[in-house]
């Protein structure tokens, strides 16, 4: 299908001024951008979780997944397994992934597996109305925290350096053209690509002020230098006064999980065969 009209028609719930508009409207321009260079978006999945992000399956008009909470990871590398022709797109919120699916994170990140993940990180449960999440500053105060959070935030950049992931970045929603680039580059990449984007929740984390007062977009970085993009990663812990880099942070070239997979290029007729060859190799 070509020159479809990529906004749904449904009823949008989201606040005004919530972040989440940004990054729709940028997966909006990608994919008109890539419909226009000659890929069929029928081969586009778009998967997403539980919470507000995850309303972004209903409004773009896409092939999508509307998983459980935490499950967006294992869904997204299943469909990625079973056809390796598709690009497959994951929204998560930060509760979704930082918390329900942290484990599928850093597995799919340890695996490499050839899929983008798009980390709506507004830093709060906005859907159930302000709950804390594991990137929630140290005092945070919501609903299940009246008197502030009594813990540090995770470090997702540092975390996805740790577990293996091929290409990390960070955006910001008020930062659309980058956001852009940072997005692509990650459908581009072959491997497990990581962009943890500071979503602003205009509700429950209105942030803008904090954000746009300590942003800047890294210049003259060599995102292959693994030591640098860890000192980048920890130079903010997502709860100091630090300034915040945005850009792409590291990015490398190993095999992805499709390659190293047994199965891989084999077509789905022969599947019983080569399991067979393969286990009686192990015996
Ligand atoms: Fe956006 Fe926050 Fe409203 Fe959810 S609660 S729609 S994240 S502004």
């Amino acid at each position: 299908m070509t020159g479809r009209s990529l906004i749904t028609d449904v009823q949008n719930t989201w606040c005004p001024g919530c972040g989440n508009f940004t990054i729709q409207h940028t997966l909006k321009t990608i994919l008109a951008e890539m419909e226009q260079e000659g890929k069929s978006l029928d081969n586009v999945v778009l998967v997403s979780g539980i919470g507000c992000h995850a309303k972004i399956a209903d409004y773009l008009n896409i092939n999508s997944f509307y998983t459980l909470h935490g499950r967006t990871i294992p869904v997204a590398t299943g469909i990625k397994l079973a056809n390796p022709n598709l690009t497959v797109i994951c929204c998560c919120g930060d509760g979704d992934c930082y918390a329900e699916g942290l484990d599928h994170l850093i597995f799919a990140a340890k695996r490499n597996v050839d899929i983008t993940v798009i980390v709506h990180n507004n830093r709060v449960y906005g859907l159930t109305t302000g709950q804390y999440t594991p990137t929630s500053p140290l005092g945070y105060k919501g609903k299940s925290t009246p008197g502030g959070t009594a813990e540090y935030p995770l470090n997702p950049l540092e975390l996805m350096l740790a577990s293996g992931a091929t290409y990390i970045a960070r955006g910001y929603t008020r930062k659309m053209d980058q956001l852009n680039t940072l997005i692509r580059g990650g459908i581009a990449h072959r491997g497990f690509s990581f962009i943890d984007v500071l979503q602003i929740c205009a509700t429950f984390f209105p942030a803008a002020d904090y954000y746009s007062s300590r942003v800047y977009e890294l210049t003259d970085h060599d995102p292959a230098n693994f030591d640098r993009a860890c000192s980048i990663a920890r130079a903010w812990d997502y709860n100091s006064d630090a300034q915040i880099a945005l850009g792409e942070v590291y990015r490398a070239n190993f095999p992805t999980y499709n390659e190293r997979m047994v199965l891989s290029g084999v077509p789905k007729t022969n599947r019983d065969e080569v399991i067979r060859a393969f286990l009686a190799s192990r015996v």
